[in-house]
């Protein structure tokens, strides 16, 4: 693998995260079928279900490895520290790194990109990493931070910071940019967190019967670093990187949740740029020169980020609930192809 990686001259690291069996589903007697051996392996047990035939890969439960797993216990810090610090390590080197989750709704990924005013998620904890990593360092140097924060939703691009109308996204020599999109100069974590909350309530989202409160839409926070310092020699080093924070919509198929027309549509939009993020990985997985990055917005957005010399992290959310048996299998089967890059 570690000979993969440095032929490809790009780094996916793949994690799964286990989260708590819900309210509900302990009310429904639901039992556990994943089980963490040890910081970097899981094991599914094997089940079949009478509607199994509906299922397109079946996969029997078995042994996964990891670059880490994390149990339900596993603290917001920890998720991040584990995952995403080295990231952030990078970025303020000129480096480009992308971090998302993956999965079905209700299994995790918001909390774990966002998570909740007590138990901030990664967004919040690598903005805040960057921030003190900045003062210890500003003796030797000038760091710039600026935010942006949009959503991708039914492919349409619209500002979380300022919205308003959908945006165009087009080709300059900095690469793809959304013409008109807030960068916010940041400069505490405070302010960023406030930030994060206005964007997120205005982020689209709509009830489905999968999860009431799930969004369907994807959320990327991009937070470009640009640094001045002085090397050894006293010579003047000018760079940049770009850190993108994404909180994906679900991955289940919209027409399995839902039959209405307008519902469809999303999903179908919805799943064009999961689709084609899926495609992308698939062929970084395959050493492909081409990489189909313009098949959708989202992908189109993250092309300066994913692959070539970029760090990549992938989160895979998954429910410990036997009710949730047959996404759990494909999320796990997709993450452990993932992990070939
Ligand atoms: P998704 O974004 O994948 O649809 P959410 O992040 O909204 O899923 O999670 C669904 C529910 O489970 C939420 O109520 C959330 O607070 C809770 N939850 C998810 N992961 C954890 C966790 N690791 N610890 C505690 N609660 C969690
Ligand atoms: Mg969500």
């Amino acid at each position: 693998n570690a000979v993969v990686r440095e032929k490809n001259g790009n780094r996916i690291m793949v994690f799964v995260r286990v989260r708590p069996l819900a309210k509900k589903e302990k009310e429904a007697g639901s039992r556990c079928c994943v089980k963490i051996v040890d910081s970097s392996h899981i094991y599914m047990t094997e089940f079949t279900t009478p509607n199994d035939y509906l299922r397109l890969k079946r996969i029997r439960g078995g042994h996964f490895t990891f670059d880490a797993c994390f149990s339900d216990s596993a603290s917001q810090q920890e998720v991040y520290s584990t995952s995403t610090s080295e990231l952030v390590e990078a970025v303020m080197q000129g480096k480009n790194g992308t971090v998302f989750c993956y999965d079905a709704t209700g299994a995790g990924k918001t909390y774990t990109m966002l998570g909740t005013v007590e138990n901030p998620g990664v967004m919040v904890l690598a903005i805040k990493d960057l921030f003190s990593k900045i003062r210890i360092r500003s003796y030797d140097g000038n760091h710039v931070v600026h935010l942006s924060y949009l959503e991708v939703y039914n492919e349409t691009v619209r500002d979380l910071i300022s919205p308003g109308r959908p945006l165009v996204l087009r080709e300059d020599k900095q690469g793809i940019v959304a013409a008109g999109l807030t960068q916010y100069r940041a400069y505490s974590t405070d302010e960023v967190m406030a930030l994060l909350q206005q964007g997120n309530r205005n982020r689209t989202t709509e009830p489905t019967r999968a999860n009431e409160t799930s969004s369907r839409s994807h959320a990327v926070l991009q937070v470009v670093v640009e640094y001045r310092v002085r090397d050894a020699a006293m010579n003047i080093i000018h760079g940049v990187g770009k850190l993108s924070l994404i909180d994906l919509a679900g991955s289940e198929r919209a027409l399995a949740t839902d039959q209405r027309t307008l519902r469809s549509l999303e999903g179908a939009n919805i799943n064009r740029s999961l689709l084609a993020l899926s495609s992308c990985i698939n062929a970084l997985v395959e050493g492909k020169k081409h990489i189909p990055y313009r098949n959708s917005k989202l992908t189109q957005l993250l092309k300066d980020s994913l692959g070539g010399t970029c760090n990549t992290v992938m989160i895979a959310n998954i429910s410990p609930s036997i009710l949730s048996f047959g996404e759990t299998q494909n999320t796990l089967h997709w993450a452990d192809r993932a992990k070939e890059i």
